[in-house]
């Protein structure tokens, strides 16, 4: 099946093959007919599954119809949860959109906000914004909404998390009535849902393409049961005895991942870290260190890594395992894209129990353990129960 078959034109398919996007994606073949048809979309899909494309291709076909723009006005919005993700969304519709005439526009805290009201004096067609930040924007009339035909809420259970709900209201009250709602989620739970019935019409299509881990079998997982106060070493013996190249390493807290930086540099290893006490400007500039090759070792909270695209990785380690077992599948998901394989590894401590059994209940099956003599545990982790099922969890 090709682009075109899915009713987008000339002026997107050329763009589309400029950067070797050949087949639609199972959720760009669901989605992107639905989305030119004008319905209403609640999809379940995550980072990885080309979801960004899913929506952003329909809507500059939508909007590419010569419409002239009226001054801070916008014709798309995007939500998003994290600055990384806003930047990265509106790279890609830059990139899709290169043959058209339409404009895009990501706006963000944490930067200096007159600069992006200038860009907002003549209008822009798409948007890409984090919640707070666009709030502020809309209280001080640097734009407004009266032309605004599409709003999309990407990676809503993030948002949720990451408490923007409020400010998630707040700005849906004051988009016109008439509008087309888009809202795509790695997990549908009932804050979710409950988010869609307030923001999207009841006759909304429901879609989903869940990353079966089974259907990625080319990642090889692996876990090391530890005592947490060997864990660090344990990370250096790993990144040495297996002369690893490169990890993105996912961790707990900020201050967890700058001391494991300083803890890694102390045995002779180069890390950077990303985290939101970090400025933007510091954080794009890592990440861009750490696609280019210059940085091997990137420590990263979970919310700053949310989204974050990087091509070509090859392993992912869970220093400290995540409380929800979907985050397990998504973070594991960044690694063996496009059939390259890839290696997830955790570390596993005795408290770490509870979120293990939920990850492999989930996976259905039990990760390989390997332990190593340089480190004996004091507090064994059990074997899992297969049909565990969290309670007071989300
Ligand atoms: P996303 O899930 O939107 O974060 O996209 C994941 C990755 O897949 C990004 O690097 C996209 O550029 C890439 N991608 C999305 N759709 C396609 C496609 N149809 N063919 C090839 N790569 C794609």
């Amino acid at each position: 099946m090709s682009f075109s078959s899915l009713g987008l034109s000339d002026s997107i398919t050329k763009a589309l093959s400029d950067i070797d996007y050949t087949t639609p994606t199972a959720i760009q073949k669901k989605a992107i007919p639905l989305v030119l048809a004008g319905h209403d979309l609640v999809a379940a899909a995550q980072t990885g599954t080309g979801k960004t494309a899913s929506f952003v291709l329909p809507l500059l076909e939508k909007l590419n119809n010569g419409k002239v723009l009226r001054g801070k006005r916008i014709r798309a919005l995007i939500l998003t949860p994290t600055r990384e993700l806003a930047i990265q969304v509106d790279e890609s519709i830059k990139k899709y959109s290169q043959y058209t005439d339409l404009s895009s526009l990501a706006m963000y805290g944490g930067v200096d906000a007159d600069a992006q009201k200038q860009q907002l004096i003549w209008g822009v067609d798409i948007l890409v914004a984090t919640p707070g930040r666009l709030l502020d924007m809309a209280h001080q009339r640097a734009l407004h909404f009266d032309e605004l035909e599409a709003v999309v809420l990407d990676e809503a259970d993030r948002m949720l998390d990451m408490g923007f709900i409020d400010d998630i209201n707040k700005i849906i009250e004051r988009l016109p009535q008439q509008r087309q709602n888009l809202l795509f989620s790695a997990t549908i739970s009932n804050d979710v849902r409950a988010l869609a019935k307030r923001a999207i019409n009841d006759n909304a299509k429901e879609l989903s393409v869940t990353s079966d881990v089974a259907s990625k079998p080319n990642i090889t997982q692996w876990l090391v049961t530890v005592d947490k106060d060997t864990k660090s070493a344990l990370l250096s013996f790993l990144i040495k005895e297996y002369e690893w190249e490169q990890a993105l390493i996912f961790i707990e807290t900020k201050h967890g991942a700058a001391k494991l930086v300083s803890q890694l540099a102390k045995r002779g290893i180069v890390a950077d870290c990303i985290h939101s006490g970090r400025t933007q400007a510091v954080r794009e500039t890592v990440l861009n260190e750490f696609k280019a090759g210059n940085i091997s070792f990137l420590v990263s909270t979970g919310v700053a890594a949310r989204g974050i695209d990087i091509g070509n990785l090859t392993r992912v380690v869970n220093y400290d395992l995540p409380d929800q077992a979907d985050d397990y599948i998504h973070r594991i998901g960044r690694t063996g894209r496009a059939g390259a394989s890839g290696e997830a590894v955790s570390l596993v401590a005795k408290d770490n129990f509870r979120n293990l059994c939920a990850i492999e209940s989930k996976l259905g099956h039990i990760i390989e353990r390997k332990a190593f003599d340089d480190f004996p545990v004091k507090k064994v982790v059990p074997i899992s129960i297969l049909n565990y099922q969290p309670k007071n969890r989300r």
